[in-house]
């Protein structure tokens, strides 16, 4: 999962996005509007973090501008704690939600989750596929119960598929929702990835759809 972040204040935007590595998302930082908007806009993101204050294009125009364009990725916008208009324009805009400065990084991360949780059609927490249980909020992953020891590359490939079972998801897709834009990415690595991940899961789940990409599902819910 691959979240933008986009916000001015040096240390905020950074300590965002360490939380976010920590919690196993891959990261883009922007620092203003513009630059936001632009990777918004170039860009697959799970999920936006966007301050509402930016230099250049302010948060408001900048969601306004990728809804106009058709983009629709969740965006929580961070607004300042007494601003209620704020509030109403950024969702008036666009925002699918907000959270007030100042705030805890814990809530940020509870409502990211949250968010790409609805956007791929799942309301729980926990992700099930057969015997694999994804746990979103603690970002580890089971097979009947025993815990999965994965690389945080191996788990956001997991995480992907997860959150999108049941659909054929392309090696482009991965490689653009597992790595950030200053990664040398090569799709080819995918397959070794895929590889290790069935390896470790142990179980038949990740079925290769030849020429198109991936399918994650649980045996009953095969055709
Ligand atoms: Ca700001």
């Amino acid at each position: 999962m691959r979240i933008l972040v986009v916000e001015d204040d040096a240390n905020l935007n950074r300590q965002l996005a360490d939380a976010l590595k920590e919690a196993g998302y891959v990261v883009d930082q922007a620092f203003d509007g513009e630059e936001g908007h632009y990777l918004g806009e170039t860009e697959p993101y799970d999920a936006v973090i966007l301050d509402i204050g930016l230099p250049v294009i302010d948060g408001i125009t900048v969601v306004e501008k990728w809804r106009a364009e058709g983009k629709g990725m969740p965006v929580l916008m961070l607004t300042a704690r007494d601003r209620w208009s704020d509030k109403v324009a950024g969702i008036d805009a666009g925002a699918d939600d907000y959270v007030a400065k100042p705030f805890h990084v814990e809530e940020v991360l509870a409502r990211v989750r949250a968010l790409i949780r609805r956007a791929a059609g799942h309301s729980s927490s926990e992700i099930v596929c057969g015997p694999v249980r994804l746990d979103t909020k603690a970002s580890k992953a089971t097979v009947d119960g025993t815990p999965l020891k994965l690389t945080s590359h191996e788990f956001r490939l997991l995480s992907y598929l997860m959150h999108h079972m049941g659909e054929v998801v392309s090696r482009t897709e991965l490689v653009e929702h597992m790595y950030d834009q200053d990664f040398d990415r090569d799709s080819n690595t995918i397959e070794v990835f895929v590889g290790r991940l069935r390896k470790k899961l142990g179980v038949d789940l990740i079925e290769t759809v030849r020429g198109l990409g991936y399918r994650m599902q649980a045996p009953a819910d095969a055709a």
